[in-house]
């Protein structure tokens, strides 16, 4: 099944399918390309994942950002 790509940007904040084993489940996006790098608000800690992994477990924003990068 095909999962559709989250038009996420750099600064927005969303919830993912499980919460960080800190109990938060809120992230920051920290790097937007093949992978996606999040930051739990938690805790600080900063994951890796792949941009498909991202998609799967993305559930919702709950910040956008209002920055928009030069090249979109
Ligand atoms: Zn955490």
């Amino acid at each position: 099944m095909a999962v559709p790509i989250t038009p996420i940007r750099v600064g927005d904040v969303v919830r993912l399918k499980k919460p960080h084993p800190c109990g938060a489940n809120e992230w920051e996006i920290a790097r937007v390309g093949a992978d996606v790098r999040i930051v739990c608000r938690g805790c600080g800690r900063s994951v890796m994942l792949e941009r498909y992994e991202f998609d799967r477990r993305f559930r919702g924003f709950i910040e956008r950002t209002q920055e928009r990068p030069t090249n979109e």
